[in-house]
């Protein structure tokens, strides 16, 4: 009973890792995307909205070729660090790939999401990494678009497809900002 036991629990203690980046501790792509379908059911049956945000990192192929991969590493662990301290527990963080996040808050309209994002993006501007003895590589800066669901769509795939462009729109803009959904 208790080799079953140990079986069961390293079961899903290696399901529980499957849906995690092994860098940053998010939830990877797959579950991220299964979360915010399940997130965004709820919200349509208690009709509340739903925020997404879509974020990258500017620049950080320089940023590595700077200050090397090591120090680039640290920068994605310190950014999830970042976007969590700034979300509650419902809500989602998840790696896209390379260095690209996505968070869903559900319950949560533009004008907060909006907040949200400017605090992520300013905590971020006053990371300084290094060794400790010397903290003194600035950190990159970062890109946000955001889109609501379901106000301005209720499928998820043209929600994420909505972030994306705006995340692009703000990266045409120069970058170190935040591409909000346009207000109603
Ligand atoms: P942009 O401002 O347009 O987003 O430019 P960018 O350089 O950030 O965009 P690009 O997509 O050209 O480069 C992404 C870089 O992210 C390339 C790769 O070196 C880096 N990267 C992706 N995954 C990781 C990772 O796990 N660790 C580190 N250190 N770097 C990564
Ligand atoms: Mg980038
Ligand atoms: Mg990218």
């Amino acid at each position: 009973a208790a080799l079953a036991l140990d079986n069961t629990y390293h079961h899903a203690q290696v399901q529980e890792q499957a849906r995690l980046d092994s860098l940053t501790g998010v939830y990877n792509h797959g579950y991220f995307i299964q979360t915010l379908q399940e997130q965004t059911k709820n919200c349509r049956e208690q009709n509340q909205p739903l925020s997404l945000i879509m974020l990258d990192i500017d620049h950080f192929k320089q940023y590595n070729d700077t200050y090397g991969h090591l120090v680039g590493d640290e920068i994605l662990v310190k950014l999830c660090e970042i976007i969590r301290e700034h979300i509650k527990k419902n809500d989602a963080v998840g790696r896209w790939g390379g260095e690209e996040f996505s968070i869903s808050l559900p319950n949560t309209a533009s004008q907060q999401a909006l907040q949200i994002a400017q605090r992520i993006r300013k905590t971020m501007a006053a990371v300084k990494i290094g060794n400790d003895h010397s903290r003194s590589i600035p950190a990159p800066t970062i890109s946000m678009g955001i889109a609501i669901f379901p106000e301005e769509t209720n499928e998820i795939m043209k929600l994420i497809d909505l972030a994306d462009k705006r995340l692009y729109i703000a990266k045409e803009r120069g970058r170190d900002q935040i591409e909000p959904a346009p207000t109603p």
